[in-house]
């Protein structure tokens, strides 16, 4: 009898178990499979994020303070509005090359690289191209002839609003101004154009997210960070204020942190003895993820930063990322006192880029030519992190 019993009782527990189990109802079943985070990301396109950065590239280096600059600011502002991103903003803020530059990065030892850490192995030649004559495309140099003048200038941003956190939002931000005699491609239309196919991404009339997002394009950023600093001075303080009060909206939300994308593209290896570098892009590249140890949110940036390395092996589909302490010389520099702040990079800043590891950076060989599909392709997964870090961050769902 204990012998029937027993395999009774375990039918009868299996008989009414089992089909809890193996039909689940239709909600359970979409919450479990459908990650709306992902279907964003499926919405980056390798062609859509290189058409952003050859529209970037007809305004040639867009240094600060000249025509062709502005010409940039206001394309980025008409691509934004098309893209749906409406609520725009533009600050406005004095720059005159005649300015002491402030440091753009923390105090680090003389011994030290750029941020911290120290140079090894093999170094290359780097610096700022100042030679017209070094651009061979003429029509090119005649594009950045004219020279810088001290003035106003002028940055863009857009926001999407959160649903029901409108008061806190991210900043995604990368530096539109450039420099060198080229068409500041990488440095830093790859940047710049990841932040606008985010922005597109996440103004699509289907997407939602609790929390706001605002999309910054930087100017001045080759000049010592000034377009982002003015921001920091003139909007720190209107943090999480309610204008007019009863009005639901929030023109500065409090930030919750700063992510930058600057040279997002060329992850070619370490210079070799003759000072050149590989053709390819190398198969090991990865997306550099880095905070400062030295920025008083050091803390919770790094805490942040291990949220983007998740979301790189979430979404990423070619590179994987690293995280590194020496994040610098970029416009999160002036935020990173302030709130958790990154920067998003093709290398680390410091001992990679600033010892050679990128020959076009500010050169005239920054131009879109110059770039593989394999090149472009590791900014697109740097696009994937940071979409796929910031959708979940701000809760991110799809409406029908
Ligand atoms: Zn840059």
């Amino acid at each position: 009898m204990i012998r029937r019993a027993a395999p009774l009782a375990a039918f009868i527990i299996l008989a009414t178990t089992i089909p809890a189990l193996a039909a689940p109802t239709a909600g359970e079943t979409e919450s479990k499979q459908a990650d709306p985070v992902k279907v964003l990301v499926g919405r980056l396109d390798l062609e859509k994020y290189k058409a952003t950065i050859k529209g970037l590239t007809k305004f040639g280096d867009r240094r600060q303070g000249t025509d062709r600059n502005r010409a940039a600011v206001d394309w980025i502002e008409a691509q934004l509005k098309s893209y749906g991103c409406l609520n725009i903003s533009r600050l406005k803020y004095q720059y005159s090359p005649s300015e002491t530059p402030r440091p753009s990065g923390p105090q680090v030892s003389r011994d030290a690289a750029p941020g911290g850490g120290h140079f090894r192995g093999l170094r290359g030649p780097t610096g700022v191209n100042t030679d017209p004559q070094l651009q061979p495309d003429e029509k090119l140099r005649a594009l950045n002839t004219q020279p810088t003048e001290p003035g106003e200038r002028e940055e863009v941003y857009c926001t999407k609003v959160g649903s029901t956190h409108p008061e806190e939002m991210y900043i995604v931000g990368g530096h539109m101004d450039g420099h060198g005699w080229g068409e500041a491609a990488n440095d830093d239309g790859s940047g710049t154009a990841l932040v606008m196919e985010l922005a597109r991404v996440f103004s699509s009339r289907d997407v939602k997210t609790e929390r706001s997002i605002r999309f910054a394009l930087w100017n001045n950023e080759e000049t010592g960070l000034n377009g982002a600093r003015a921001y920091v001075e003139q909007r720190a303080a209107l943090q999480g204020k309610q204008e007019p009060v009863g009005s639901g909206r929030y023109p500065e939300p409090k930030w919750l942190g700063m992510i930058q994308h600057d040279m997002m593209l060329f992850d070619h290896g370490m210079p070799h003895a003759d000072g050149t570098v590989s053709k390819q892009q190398r198969p090991e590249a990865d997306v550099n993820i880095e905070f400062q140890s030295l920025s008083k949110a050091a803390d919770e940036a790094q805490k942040l930063a291990w949220v983007f390395y998740a979301a790189n092996e979430a979404y990423a589909t070619d590179y994987p990322a690293a995280v590194g302490p020496h994040m610098t010389n970029t416009d999160s520099t002036p935020f990173m006192d302030l709130v958790p702040a990154l920067s998003l990079r093709e290398n680390e800043r410091g001992r990679e880029i600033g010892a050679g590891w990128d020959p076009q950076w500010h050169q005239p060989t920054d131009i879109y030519a110059t770039y593989s599909d394999a090149d472009f392709r590791l900014g697109l997964n740097a696009a994937q992190t940071t979409l796929g870090a910031i959708g979940r961050l701000t809760g991110a769902t799809l409406t029908r």
